[in-house]
């Protein structure tokens, strides 16, 4: 969709409508990414409006999934991601970074999103051992029987699960943990799980509260209408089984720190936790 940034009357294309926000393409144009509609550039103002250094919480994001890539290809030795929910192509891709370390790095991307699977297909042609699966993260058993991901990923070996800034687009009554579950109960002993989700404060930070509960309805009340931010409780639970690495579950400034870190954050960037554990 790299013509999405036209301004003419809403088309059709390759049954992608864009006249519907998508999470992808949402997250892209809060990155400051070109692969978006004017709908999505829309969702992305209306969220500026309530915080308007999101895009700073984006790229910490971002900067947290190739600290783990990173730390997972060089210190402990995987050679094989399933990125859930991977998004569009960015500045750098997780397969990027685990070949930076290990060239012969295995990597499948899964999204559900159409303009990602375009994208992702496109980009990944020439590649081997990187694939793309257009697949809903929330039916692990369908994920992990596809055949892309059966020939792609040895799932008998240790391997990385990301769930990186997706559960909380899915609802409460999808039951993240239960999903979660099964994800961590197919992985063999020694496979890791890199997590990062919206997060809830809670009555200890009242501040940051206001501002979590705000964001959260103006995602919910946005056209996208995903985007929850939940408990430091709720999300640990979607790690149940898992030893933590230190330092645990944490704001994603604080995971694994092997930078110059920012100081006097605004405060929105404390609005996600993130973690890495070891299924034993
Ligand atoms: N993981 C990337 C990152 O952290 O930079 C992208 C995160 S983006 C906020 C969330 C992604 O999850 C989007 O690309 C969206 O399409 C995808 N997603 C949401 N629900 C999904 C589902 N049920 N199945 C597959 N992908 C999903």
């Amino acid at each position: 969709a790299s013509s999405a940034q036209g301004t003419g009357a809403p088309v059709e294309l390759d049954g992608i409508d864009t006249n519907e926000p998508s999470i992808a393409r949402s997250y892209d144009a809060v990155l400051g990414g070109k692969d978006n509609y004017a709908i999505d550039r829309e969702v992305r103002d209306q969220l500026l409006t309530v915080a308007p250094e999101l895009g700073a919480l984006a790229r910490d994001n971002r900067a947290f999934l190739i600290r783990a890539t990173r730390f997972l290809a060089a210190t402990a030795g995987i050679e094989q991601f399933l990125d859930c929910g991977s998004g569009l192509p960015t500045a750098e891709n997780t397969h990027d970074a685990a070949r930076r370390v290990n060239v012969d790095a295995r990597v499948v991307y899964v999204d559900n999103d159409a303009v990602c699977a375009a994208h992702g297909r496109a980009l990944l042609d020439d590649q081997d051992h990187v694939r793309f699966v257009e697949a809903d993260l929330a039916a692990p058993q369908r994920l992990l029987s596809d055949p892309t991901v059966r020939t792609t990923l040895d799932l008998d070996r240790p391997l990385a699960l990301y769930q990186v800034g997706t559960l909380h687009h899915l609802p409460d009554e999808d039951d993240p943990a239960a999903i979660m579950a099964e994800y961590i109960d197919a992985l063999p002993a020694g496979s890791y799980v890199v997590l990062s989700h919206f997060f809830h404060p809670g009555e200890a930070e009242p501040e940051l509260s206001a501002l979590a509960t705000r964001l959260e309805a103006t995602f919910l009340h946005s056209p996208m209408g995903t985007g929850r931010f939940r408990t430091h409780d709720e999300i640990a639970a979607y790690l149940d089984g898992l030893d933590l690495l230190p330092p645990g579950l944490v704001y994603l400034n604080d995971w694994w720190p092997d930078g110059p870190q920012p100081t006097q954050l605004d405060p929105v960037r404390n609005l996600m936790i993130g973690a890495v554990g070891i299924k034993r």
